[in-house]
């Protein structure tokens, strides 16, 4: 690879980690006013304390909130530093993404990879401050997935019908212990989000996100339970996060159990 090939990648980064940090501060935005169902483009940010609105020098992703060392400009009250952990998280997974499906070869394999671990994000955040998954971020994600599928063809790709009974196969599983526990272990929102997920992933990847998402949603549940005496906790965050560890060794996760169980020596 030429030098040219390093000073293209180094540039397509920076661009795809300060475009990542900007859609981490809309993301801010959604996981903030999906759950009241405020209007994502309207009215300006303010402060939480003193209501005093944000100006648009204190508004750049990172930046403005190390500057002001987490301080609202106005009022001295502590500002939270979820903002921009959100902005930043958004950013570097923008970046690995890019990394490892090669933005420049890939590039609407990137944008609508990206897109799906930024909804991801909100779901994660948003489940976790209000037990609520927002309908629209489930939808969304369907769309992606769609659109993933009619203009991404290549010879690795899923087929229509993986990504048919991925839509169904975990979410249909949800919806019995949502019915089953009355939304006691499990909320509708559960079940739409790994049915979008699993129309993405395919039906083997959802299981894989189901795995990872029961691994470590029992670890912390143990330890929220320990911490806090209490045992109400939300799943999304870890279908959410199931989910973007299948998207990326989702079949390294599926060969390690075939060859683990034996399953391809018993079919073969
Ligand atoms: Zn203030």
């Amino acid at each position: 690879m030429g030098t040219q090939y390093y000073i293209y990648y180094a540039v397509i980064y920076v661009f795809v980690f300060l475009f990542g940090a900007a859609v981490g501060s809309f993301l801010n935005v959604c996981i903030y006013r999906l759950p009241k169902e405020e209007s994502l483009i309207k009215r300006n940010s303010h402060c939480m304390t003193c209501g005093e609105e944000i100006k648009r020098r204190d508004l750049i992703p990172i930046v403005s909130w190390c500057l002001l060392k987490g301080k609202c400009r106005a009022c001295g009250a502590r500002i939270s530093p979820r903002y921009t952990v959100v902005e930043a998280l958004n950013a570097l997974i923008w970046l690995f993404v890019a990394y490892k499906v090669n933005v420049l070869l890939n590039p609407l394999n990137f944008v609508l990879t990206a897109l799906v671990f930024s909804a991801l994000i909100v779901v994660f955040f948003m489940d976790w401050d209000t037990q609520l998954i927002s309908t629209y971020v489930c939808i969304f994600i369907l769309v992606v997935g769609i659109i993933y599928y009619i203009f991404n063809h290549e010879d690795y790709d899923l087929t229509l019908v993986e990504r048919i009974i991925g839509f169904f196969s975990v979410s249909v599983l949800l919806l019995i212990i949502e019915l089953a526990s009355k939304g006691k272990a499990m909320g509708r929102g559960d079940v739409y989000l790994m049915a979008a997920a699993g129309f993405f992933l395919g039906w083997k990847n959802s299981i894989a996100a189901l795995f990872v998402a029961l691994l470590t949603g029992s670890i912390a549940g143990l330890i929220i339970k320990h911490k806090t005496k209490h045992s109400v906790f939300a799943f999304g965050p870890w279908l959410s996060l199931g989910i973007a560890v299948a998207i990326l060794y989702g079949d390294n996760i599926v060969d390690w159990y075939v060859s683990f169980t034996g399953i391809n020596e018993l079919l073969a």
